[in-house]
Order: structure tokens, then C-alpha cells, then sequence
């Protein structure tokens, strides 16, 4: 039986919340960094799509106008039309479809079927997946501000929690020694069995730092190298040269935006690993095109960040390693605005199980409780598309 529902209001509920002891770093002001004593603003949205016929999806994020008067009367079980119409909208290198829109209209589904998205995705042959801690980047405040204080805290992820891996976002502003440091501590504080990676987020300044911090990792047998450059992340050129010179596979792509540009990264030699986010590319259909994808490549294809949608996804695909779950810090242990009932669901340092593991959730659709007394009382604004 096919469902005619049409779409018939579109809510965006805003919240406030702050994180303490962090703060922005102060010489660049865009990547947050352990300060005793501050307090980062962290709130963020919550995109609803209803129909007439009262089943509704939720997800986290917001949607602009053009795209909510596009959706209003649109059969919300229509995904694929939806996802193309809309990419085809943002005609650009970065104009991928809304994730929020399209992880909210997989929620629907759910809801409408009462069956969880990773059933709805082909079946779940896991749904317990191995975790990565991944840190806060390197500070000067007396948080992780030295390569021992990674090699402890990396140390604790393992003992403490299980965590199978850890990957470390290093400092913004060299000096590239102690990166080079940092990198060989680590190894050398939890020994051969832990999966370590090294996402400088694009901070070294000179291909000759990115190529000795890459051969630190090569010497201390990194799993993965990520955006190393200055550049930005997405010079195919730079990619594939530095993958002459070094072992460590590399991934990259976290930047790049778009299915054909993913493909074309793959192509020119400039990765080992694809990087997808559902957030950035196109939701939960996105992702699952860049899975495809990478598969045909005979590659692993790596989710960017975490979140309830990675998690379904993850559980369906044979060819990811690592959820990413962070970013996590040894002396700050809530960082997330508690829009869950759960604890286990928020990505914090604790989210794991005993074997360093977070779970799939098997309720409908994303199948997770919202806690609507915690975004009620921290709402700033709703938007209401009708
Ligand atoms: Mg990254």
C-alpha cells in the first residue's frame, strides 16, 4: 500500500546552552580550546516536519525558508524526489541537500512504519560500534597543553572507558616539534593495539610540517592522517603528493562537499579512506550515495562527527571502522546540550560501554527520546513554517 501524506508544517525549536571551562581559541577565535573559567555558547535547533495525518519527524538542525515552502504539500515518503530537487536548488560546489531535512523525513518513515532507520536501510548486521575518542584540540591553559598530557588522556580513553581508538585534533599554532612530540607519546603511552589517528583540522603551515608530522605517523603506525593543510583540506594535488611521500593512509574529504566531487577526490589519488557527514552532505540518502561510492572503489568510507543518524548508518554499512565520538576532553566531561533522555546517546567521554562501544538505538525512526523539559526550558525562539 503506497501513503499519500503530504507535509503541512515545519517547526524550528531553538535552545540556548552553554559549555564551561571552554572557550574559543583566543589568537584565530574559531576552534574551541579548554579555558578555565569560560563559557562557550553551544545551543543549537530542532527541525520538526509534520503532516496533516499526524505522524512527524524530528531531527537535530533547522531548515531556511525557501526550502520549508518548497517542502509544505510534499509527500514526505518521497526522499530520493525530495533530495534531488533539492540538490539541483543549490547548484554549487558546496550545495549539497539539508541534512537535517533529509535525516527528519527518514525519521518520518520510521515513525509511519514504527521501524528504525537502520531496518529501514537494509538491516542492521551490528549495533554495537566501535568508538573513537576524539579530543578537543591542544591547548595552552593547563588542559591538554603538552604531548604527555594527550599520551594521558589517551592512556585513561583506553583503561578507563575501552575505547578501541583515539584521535587527537593537535594545536592550532605549532610549534611543530610538539606535534611531531605529541604524536609519538601517544603510541608509546598505550602501546600496539590502539588504533590512533591525527587530525590536525587544517593547522600546519608549510608542506615540510605536514610531511614531518606525517612521517611521526608513519614511525608510530597512525591508522589515519586527516586534513593536514593550511589549504583547507580539499587540493587534490597536495593530497595525492603527500600520499608519495608517506605510508599513513590519509583521510580527507571532510571538506569536500557533493557526490561528484567525492568521486573525483577518490579518482585523483588524494585519499584512502571517504569521509561522509550527514549533516553536510545530503542526510542519511547523502551518505549512503558516498557509501556506495567508496564500495565500488573497494575503500572504507569513515562518518564525520557522531549523532543518531551515523549510528543507523554505521550499523548497515560492512565498510566503516570508526564512530567518531567527541569531541571529548580529560577535565570537561559535559560538553553536549542534553537534548536526550539518555546519557548514552549525547557522545560524551562516558557515552561508551564497557568495550569502548556505543549502541544503535532500535526505537522508531532515529528511536531516541527527545528530554522536552530540557529544550523547553533553555528555548530561545520557534520558527513555524505553515
Ligand atoms: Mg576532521
Amino acid at each position: 500500500m503506497s501513503h499519500t501524506m503530504r507535509i503541512t508544517r515545519l517547526v524550528v525549536t531553538q535552545f540556548a546552552h552553554v559549555v564551561e571551562d571552554m572557550a574559543m581559541e583566543e589568537t584565530l577565535g574559531f576552534d574551541t580550546v579548554y579555558t578555565p573559567g569560560g563559557r562557550l555558547p553551544s545551543g543549537g535547533s530542532l527541525l520538526r516536519i509534520e503532516t496533516a495525518a499526524g505522524v512527524a519527524g524530528t531531527a537535530p538542525g533547522g531548515v531556511d525558508s525557501g526550502t520549508a515552502r518548497y517542502l509544505l504539500g510534499r509527500n514526505p515518503l518521497d526522499r530520493e524526489i525530495i533530495w534531488r530537487d533539492l540538490k539541483r536548488s543549490r547548484r554549487s560546489p558546496d550545495g549539497s541537500p539539508p541534512g537535517a531535512v533529509d535525516i527528519a523525513l527518514w525519521d518520518l518513515a520510521g515513525q509511519l512504519y514504527q521501524a528504525p532507520i537502520h531496518e529501514l536501510l537494509g538491516g542492521a548486521w551490528r549495533k554495537k560500534l566501535p568508538a573513537y575518542a576524539s579530543t578537543y584540540h591542544g591547548d595552552e591553559n593547563g588542559g591538554l597543553h603538552t604531548p604527555q598530557a594527550f599520551a594521558d588522556f589517551a592512556r585513561r580513553c583506553k583503561d578507563e572507558y575501552g575505547y578501541p581508538a583515539f584521535k587527537i585534533h593537535g594545536w592550532i599554532n605549532g610549534p611543530i616539534e610538539r606535534e611531531v612530540e605529541a604524536v609519538l607519546a601517544i603510541r608509546a603511552a598505550v602501546g600496539p593495539d590502539m588504533a590512533l589517528m591525527l587530525d590536525p583540522a587544517g593547522a600546519f603551515g608549510t608542506f615540510d610540517d605536514v610531511l614531518r608530522v606525517g612521517r611521526a605517523c608513519d614511525e608510530a603506525r597512525y591508522t589515519w592522517y586527516e586534513d593536514p593543510f593550511r589549504g583547507g583540506g580539499f587540493s587534490r594535488f597536495a593530497h595525492a603528493k603527500l600520499r608519495e611521500l608517506i605510508a599513513t593512509p590519509m583521510l580527507m574529504g571532510e571538506h569536500v562537499r557533493g557526490l561528484e566531487a567525492k568521486a573525483d577526490t577518490i579518482t585523483a589519488g588524494a585519499t584512502d579512506f571517504v569521509r561522509a557527514n550527514a549533516g553536510c552532505d545530503g542526510g542519511i540518502t547523502g551518505v549512503m550515495k558516498i557509501a556506495a561510492l567508496a564500495e565500488a572503489f573497494g575503500l572504507d568510507v569513515e562518518l564525520h562527527g557522531g549523532g543518531l543518524a551515523h549510528r543507523h548508518i554505521m550499523s548497515v554499512l560492512r565498510h566503516a571502522n570508526y564512530y567518531e565520538l567527541g569531541l571529548i576532553h580529560p577535565l570537561v566531561p559535559n560538553t553536549k546540550p542534553p537534548i536526550y533522555v539518555e546519557r548514552r546517546w549525547l557522545d560524551e567521554l562516558d557515552s561508551v560501554d564497557a568495550d569502548g562501544c556505543v549502541q544503535t538505538p532500535d526505537g522508531p525512526g532515529l528511536g531516541v527520546e527527545y528530554d522536552w523539559e530540557f529544550i523547553r526550558a533553555n528555548q530561545t525562539n520557534e520558527l513555524v513554517f505553515d
